[in-house]
């Protein structure tokens, strides 16, 4: 590394003190697991039609289901034919 990098990169490192900005990973919400990311709710899985929902030819995509959560709206997962018994076992 250069002098001129050093020097720069301690500017960098002087000027970025700042709290309020977070890591980007480690305290971001898990919303993969959790609906919006709060911890304890599970998404209500929602089966919906693949190319009516994404707005793609009905041809092509025919038989495909996306599986989509009622509240946050996430897409959990997308499957040929019948959903995964996974998320509708209750
Ligand atoms: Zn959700």
């Amino acid at each position: 590394m250069t002098e001129r990098a050093k020097r720069a990169a301690r500017i960098r490192d002087a000027r970025n003190n700042r709290e309020e900005v977070r890591a980007p990973s480690g305290s971001r919400k898990n919303t993969r697991k959790w609906c919006r990311g709060v911890v304890g709710r599970q998404h209500e899985p929602e089966i919906r039609d693949y190319a009516e929902y994404k707005k793609v030819s009905p041809r092509i995509f025919s038989g495909w289901r996306v599986v989509i959560c009622k509240n946050c709206g996430k897409e959990l997962e997308m499957c040929y034919g019948r959903a995964p018994k996974r998320f509708f076992a209750s």
